[in-house]
């Protein structure tokens, strides 16, 4: 595995791939990888000549008053789980490689992002279409690796790819979770001891919403109630949101059918948590 830092000998090195027709497997993540990052990785290496691994905390997708320093880092381990799943190159930039001076040219989303975490995360995926747009022209992925988990994410870059014709394909990879459910996320480190045993509600309560769902519950606000309810009783977390929409449309339901995601996100001491489920209504 290779180790590059800078965008032009990435560059370089990928115009040398493409012109031997190599196929190109780009998964971009923010590090600190967990089980979720390497079932991304795994996809990718099976399905592509070349895997690259970028890791970039974005600061332009983190609001004034999120969590930019306190995102764990730990490069070493990281690179040794990157070449556990036989990375071939290792893209790990630093901020002023990307952004050298202020940008000229900034990616905005106009769709989906007054819902859940674009609502709650101003400016955040103008940050993410920014980011990803770059790394799209350095690393040119023949397709490139997003987690479900970040449902919303999906959303919008299959619109970022769309509407400005970027000759990739996004492949769409389901949540990986513990054991007890909590989704993987390489913020669940930065739970509290107590917090983290009363965290796997969050997907129990999204279960049992989905489970009514399916039993002919019609009411997306019931639903709703159902989830904060179960969240309150269970932590000291403060809701952000649940919320019910189409999906990948992320627009309100008159009905409860088609393809529905229930997505919430929730406040501990040191951490916000997101998780969804996506399900289909006949
Ligand atoms: P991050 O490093 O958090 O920006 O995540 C990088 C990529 O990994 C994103 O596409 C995430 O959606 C994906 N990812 C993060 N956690 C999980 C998970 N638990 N299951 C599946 N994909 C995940």
């Amino acid at each position: 595995m290779k180790i590059i830092t800078t965008i032009k000998e990435m560059q370089a090195i990928i115009a040398a791939q493409k012109s031997q027709e190599k196929s190109i497997g780009f998964v971009p993540t923010m590090g600190f990888l967990h089980e979720g990052h390497l079932t991304l990785l795994n996809r990718a290496r099976q399905e592509n000549d070349l895997v690259v691994l970028s890791i970039f905390v974005n600061p332009l997708q983190f609001g004034p008053k999120e969590d930019y320093a306190e995102y764990p880092r730990d490069f070493e381990r990281d690179r040794a789980l990157a070449e556990g799943e036989k990375v071939d190159f290792l893209f790990y930039p630093a901020v002023e490689e990307m952004y050298p001076h202020e940008l000229s040219v900034k990616v905005t989303v106009q769709d989906r992002t007054d819902v859940l975490c674009g609502k709650s995360r101003p400016g955040h995926f103008d940050g993410v279409a920014t980011v990803i747009t770059k790394f799209f022209n350095i690393i040119s992925p023949t397709r490139a690796y997003f987690g479900k988990k970040d449902a919303q994410q999906v959303a919008v870059i299959e619109g970022l790819i769309s509407d400005f014709n970027m000759p990739v394909d996004l492949v769409a990879v389901d949540i990986v979770r513990e054991n007890d459910g909590l989704a993987k996320s390489s913020r669940n480190v930065n739970l509290l001891p107590q917090e983290r045993q009363v965290a796997p509600v969050l997907y129990q309560s999204l279960q049992a919403a989905e489970a009514a769902l399916h039993e002919g519950e019609q009411n997306p606000i019931k639903l709703i109630e159902m989830i904060r309810e179960m969240i309150n009783k269970e932590t000291n977390g403060e809701i952000d949101y649940v919320q019910i929409y189409s999906y990948p449309q992320l627009k309100p339901l008159e009905k409860l059918e088609g393809t529905i995601i229930i997505a919430l996100a929730v406040k501990f001491t040191k951490v916000r948590l997101i998780d969804n489920t996506i399900t289909n209504i006949d």
